[in-house]
């Protein structure tokens, strides 16, 4: 960011960004739920360039204990970005970049989980970015909160995020690498859409009050996009998950399950029991 410049046609006489894009497209976007067997809950975000993985355990025990809050629980965020995610090798481990957004996404996932009902626990959320091309934040954070519900986590809303900014003097949605190195404005937002709070927004760069307002209007109105495939990746673990469930239950009492597809073992369907009765665990 800061507006260095280049050769590169940022926007061509079409109004299409490097990528093809028109200035409101968001990036291909993938989103799956329940991707990690160890966590209590995960989620993987494909986005553009964008792979990312988060992964929530707890409430469990909060650790260091100074850090324990005697009404509510707290919610830790580590965003790692990997050596490899970037072209340029990145020097592993925490960087002030790191520890900003880290603080960042923790203090929006705050706002919508309901801390109170689980006082003294951490709720420990880890974000990493397998490959980058801008916008691992908003990649971050709408990742996390899909964990977050996977994990069972009481909340009142899922987060969705996304950046919009200035590129060749047009207010763009959903930045790439070349467009936030060479654009003159960054603005990432966190959006709860039930309510239209905003939870996160930063600004790198400078815009005008009439190119704010743009910019707020075209994240907000990707963030409804965004929450709408977040939604559906719940859905579709869950659905599936349900699905199963029926299945064997239906099942007679002490027939055998042969037509059953196996339960694999992250599901809680159990086709039988000690004495051979189907059932669910
Ligand atoms: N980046 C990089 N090396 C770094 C940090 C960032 O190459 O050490 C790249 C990476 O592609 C990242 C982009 O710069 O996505 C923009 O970084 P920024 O700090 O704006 O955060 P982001 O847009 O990823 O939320």
């Amino acid at each position: 960011m800061g507006g260095a410049t280049t050769n590169l046609k940022l926007i061509d006489e079409n109004g299409l960004r490097i990528d093809g894009r028109r200035a409101d497209e968001l990036r291909p976007m993938k989103i799956e739920a329940g991707v990690l067997k160890r966590a209590d809950g995960s989620a993987y975000v494909e986005w553009g360039e964008n792979k990312v993985l988060a992964a929530v355990y707890g409430p469990r025990e909060c650790h260091p204990r100074h850090l324990q809050n005697p009404t509510r629980a707290i919610v830790q965020c580590n965003y790692n970005m990997a050596s490899f995610s970037v072209s340029d090798r990145k020097k592993p481990g925490p960087d002030r970049r790191s520890q900003e957004i880290s603080k960042i996404i923790s203090e929006a996932l705050e706002h919508v989980v309901l801390t109170h009902l689980f006082p003294r626990t951490s709720i420990d959320v880890y974000i990493e970015v397998l490959q980058a091309n801008a916008g691992t934040r908003c990649a971050g954070l709408t990742a996390a909160s899909v964990a977050l519900a996977d994990a069972g986590i009481p909340m009142r809303d899922l987060i969705a995020a996304c950046a919009s900014g200035k590129v060749a003097d047009k207010i763009v949605l959903d930045l790439r690498n070349e467009e936030d190195n060479f654009g003159t404005a960054d603005v990432p937002l966190g959006l709860v859409p039930r309510t239209g709070e905003i939870v996160l927004l930063q600004m790198d760069g400078d815009l005008s009050i009439e190119e704010f307002k743009t910019a707020l209007t075209l994240s907000t109105d990707a963030c409804h996009r965004i929450y709408e495939m977040q939604k559906d990746a719940l859905r579709r673990k869950y659905c599936i998950a349900q699905a199963e469930i029926p299945a064997s239950v239906a099942q007679p009492m002490g027939e055998p399950a042969a037509s059953q597809p196996a339960a694999d073992e992250g599901t809680n369907v159990n086709n039988s029991n000690d004495n051979g009765q189907q059932g669910v665990q």
